[in-house]
């Protein structure tokens, strides 16, 4: 059967999911991380339904090894290597699957689907890569310096080794491409839009799209007729107004570091309190970025951590982490209130990601706040992790939703509709 590769190519890593499709089942998954340096770590979860039985325990090289998984279903590959670049690695993997037995030829890998942080206005749905296709992912690394030519690398990278698998590009943005100006325009002199495409592009597209429609599915009903929110709260967030089956708006902006507080990220901020602390402080452009985004958001509130579950922990007896968590979650609710009003109402509310699919304890903050409107949680459904559940009543007038995001499945399916 064919099977199709989704790929996440970042500056030193690459992420991978290898599905059979159309059956839509996930053969393998797995990362390898720190690319470019000597200790190199790949590692590769598959299924005990792979052909052909494999070596338990240490292979021939020290770092070298499979273990099985705790129900003894599965099994993990890892091994620490050094890996020079991108083209290697993806090398080192594809062996690595036909070795494992995973694949018995790199020719079963029928398609492979690449996901694009930045799509620009030029794509608005996934695309064959074609030459043009490249080129203008390349251009548009202006608006994703860190990620658009680490995901172009990639898509070179697999076309060597693969030339006869049909490479796709999957846009981050596309999703959003449905804004109508009046949403995606800042109140900035229109000339920069024209000259630089100075405006809101938004992030997460696939994320959105994805738990939208298994929304609908889950209620019943058509998508092109529900008013939806999707809440995508991970260590980056976002949150998108999802009208008619579309993107009516979106909390990131230009770039993914706008909206609501994130891990690192700052979210929203007054355009001139950064040039009043950059120039007290005496930051360049480039320091100034970097404490937006990676020194901000829960981390830099709290001052110990970006990860919900350490504040969650110790909120009781941290004041920085208490404020921290009611922060995210005040930011959350302002744009929920917004939606609410440009959509002129609500069907149901959509929580996914990291803090959205595990964090019961946020999502009843967030709930709880929001009942003036009509929604009520289920206590004890909201318990549930990782799993497609409704967590509002069934008296609830609006219905709240937890459903883990699948962006992988996501991207072989549009490999699957371009082939
Ligand atoms: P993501 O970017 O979607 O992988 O989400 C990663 C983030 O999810 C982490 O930084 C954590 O803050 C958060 N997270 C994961 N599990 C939990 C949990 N059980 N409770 C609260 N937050 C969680």
């Amino acid at each position: 059967m064919a099977k199709t590769m989704a790929v996440n190519a970042g500056s030193s890593s690459l992420k991978f999911q290898l599905l059979e499709m159309p059956a839509e089942q996930v053969i393998a998954q797995g990362v390898i991380e720190r690319i470019g340096m000597d200790d190199a770590i790949v590692t590769i979860k598959y299924g005990a339904d792979v052909q052909g039985e494999r070596l338990i325990g240490h292979l021939e090289e020290d770092d070298e090894h499979v273990t099985l998984s705790k129900n003894g279903k599965g099994k993990k590959y890892e091994n620490v290597l050094a890996i020079k670049d991108h083209q290697q690695a993806i090398n080192f993997m594809l062996q690595k699957l036909t070795d494992l037995g995973i694949i018995q030829d790199f020719n079963e890998i029928t398609g492979v689907g690449h996901r694009v942080v930045a799509g620009g206005e030029w794509f608005n749905h996934s695309v064959v890569v074609t030459d043009s296709v490249l080129e203008k992912i390349d251009r548009l690394a202006d608006y994703a310096p860190l990620h658009n030519p680490a995901n172009a690398m990639g898509i070179r990278a697999f076309q060597k080794l693969l030339p006869d698998a049909l490479s796709v590009a999957v846009f981050d943005t596309s999703f959003h491409q449905s804004m109508p100006e009046e949403n995606y325009l800042y109140s900035l002199p229109y000339e920069y839009y024209t000259r630089y495409g100075a405006r809101k592009y938004g992030a997460h597209g696939t994320s959105h799209r994805y738990v939208a429609a298994r929304a609908a599915d889950m209620m019943g009903k058509d998508l092109s007729s529900l008013k939806l929110i999707t809440l995508h709260l991970g260590a980056g967030a976002s949150i998108t107004a999802v009208k008619d089956g579309k993107s009516l708006d979106t909390s990131m902006g230009f770039s993914p570091l706008a909206g609501v507080t994130m891990a690192t990220r700052s979210g929203d901020v007054d355009a001139s309190l950064v040039y009043y602390i950059q120039e007290r402080e005496g930051l360049t452009n480039d320091e100034m970025l970097t404490i937006l985004n990676k020194k901000s958001g829960l981390l830099g509130l709290s001052t110990i951590s970006s990860d919900m579950r350490d504040l969650l922990d110790v909120q009781d007896t941290n004041d920085h982490a208490k404020l921290a968590v009611k922060i995210f979650v005040n930011r959350i609710i302002k744009y929920v209130g917004q939606y609410i009003a440009e959509m002129g109402g609500v069907d149901a509310l959509v929580f996914t990601a990291g803090i959205g699919e595990n964090s019961a304890p946020i999502r009843q903050m967030i709930i709880d706040r929001l009942s003036y409107f009509g929604i009520e949680l289920d206590t004890d459904a909201n318990q549930t992790r990782g799993q497609e559940i409704e967590i509002s009543t069934s008296s609830s007038r609006v219905k709240a939703l937890l459903i883990p995001t699948n962006e992988e499945l996501m991207i072989a399916r549009d490999v699957e509709a371009l082939k």
